[in-house]
């Protein structure tokens, strides 16, 4: 409808204000708790989403919420041009945290808010390394990315992404990114040359639609990166902090990346944080001035951040996605061959499906699993992705599978 002067009034209230970079399911949200949601009207619906893996530790874990109420009682915002007392023992913490599976001994911890803000620091601290320290010619380093690719929005970022959606429109576009198809190990170290600083890889790819490369794919990428004397950097945003069963899910390899990306769930969903984690001599090379963040490493967020490692640090988190990851999978093979299902795939609590896009759309679906009480979004076409809170029982991840059996008949 066309907005006119002296349009009626109740058609324009309902006008959403909202610019339409968003097609979101038809349900507003009012109340969470655990692996479960309530809309306004009260109705409870099972989160198989969990805000993108923002959502790990369930809505309003205790531990978190009580963390954020303390802090949020004492000091919120100082800005880095001051310390503050939470900051230090925040990277602490999530440095020894990462420190088995990161490279370096001893890492650095840079934070910032949101993914994209982590990958284009990561892309920033490459770029210095490979000029200052590996010497390549000014202007013109390069940083090999996969196909099929989800690093965030910024324009950088979109510049190598190979979703035409996410691209077009939004050019001119950064150089100094050559693209590779996935998991081709060949194609990746053909792509190496004298200007190249990095690979940047997520170790499986979630926005894709979980797709989980084969086992010796990034021990292969590790051993083109050494022999280059390239960096890796793995973007952990989606695939970290559990998810995959491990605390990184470059473990699942025995991989080390030099540099990694975290966010999501770094942030125990509720503030927005991010940070880059890895070798001491490449994050160094970020001195004063050279970049940062208003909001990067603030209070609130370290106080969360921080409950979020503790939380990771006895590994209960990461055996509970392993065995009811198990269990998903399990589910979801008898799907496959009772022909409901496609095909589906992933590693720990996190799957994505494919349905017969004959039958129905990812968005379909989703519409159908929202009025069966289940919420779950589509990655694109007919692929959804299945991402519950870790925390989520037994007899909850049954019956959205249950429903989702229902959904597909
Ligand atoms: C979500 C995501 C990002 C971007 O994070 P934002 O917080 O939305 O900027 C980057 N990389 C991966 C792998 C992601 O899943």
């Amino acid at each position: 409808m066309t907005a006119t002067a002296g349009a009626d009034v109740d058609a324009d209230a309902h006008r959403s204000r909202l610019a339409p970079n968003y097609a979101p399911l038809p349900v507003q949200l009012a109340w969470a708790s655990g692996a479960w949601a309530r809309d306004v009207r009260g109705r409870a619906y099972i989160d198989m989403l969990a805000g993108y893996s923002s959502l790990n530790f369930g809505h309003r874990h205790p531990a978190l919420v009580a963390a954020a109420h303390a802090q949020l009682d004492r000091l919120t915002l100082s800005s880095r041009a001051f310390g503050h007392d939470l900051l230090e023992p925040f990277a602490d913490a999530l440095a020894r945290l990462a420190a088995p599976a990161v490279r370096g001994d001893e890492p650095l911890v840079l934070p910032m808010n949101t993914g994209a803000e982590a990958v284009e620091t990561a892309i920033k601290a490459a770029r210095k390394w490979g000029y200052d320290v590996r010497g390549v010619a000014p202007e013109r380093a390069t940083i090999i990315v996969a196909d099929g690719n989800f690093h965030g929005r910024t324009t950088t970022i979109v510049s190598f992404s190979t979703d035409d959606q996410a691209r077009d429109g939004f050019g001119p576009f950064t150089p100094g990114f050559k693209v590779v198809p996935y998991a081709d190990a060949e194609a990746l170290r053909a792509a190496v040359d004298e200007t190249t600083v990095a690979v940047l890889l997520e170790p499986v790819q979630g926005e894709q639609g979980v797709v989980v490369p084969p086992p010796d794919y990034l021990p292969a990428v590790r051993a083109i990166c050494d022999d280059a004397g390239v960096l890796l950097i793995a973007d952990e945003i989606q695939s970290g902090l559990g998810r995959t069963g491990t605390t990184f899910a470059c473990e699942l390899w025995d991989v080390q990346p030099d540099l990694m990306t975290l966010g999501k769930a770094l942030g125990g969903g509720i503030v927005p944080v991010s940070a880059v984690v890895g070798r001491e001599d490449v994050l160094e090379v970020l001195s004063p001035g050279t970049h940062g963040s208003t909001f990067g490493g603030n209070p609130l967020a370290c106080a969360v951040g921080l409950a979020v490692v503790e939380l990771l640090e006895g590994g209960t988190m990461q055996a509970r996605a392993r065995a009811l990851g198990a269990h998903l999978h399990s589910r979801l093979a008898t799907m496959a061959s009772a022909g409901l299902i496609e095909r589906s795939r992933g590693v720990g609590l996190w799957a994505g499906i494919d349905v017969d896009p004959g039958h129905l759309t990812g968005r379909e679906l989703c519409e159908r699993l929202l009025e069966r009480g289940v919420l779950a979004k589509d990655t694109h076409g007919s692929t959804i992705r299945l991402a519950p809170p870790i925390t989520i029982d037994e007899q909850d991840l049954d019956l959205a599978l249950d429903r989702l059996g229902q959904a597909l008949c």
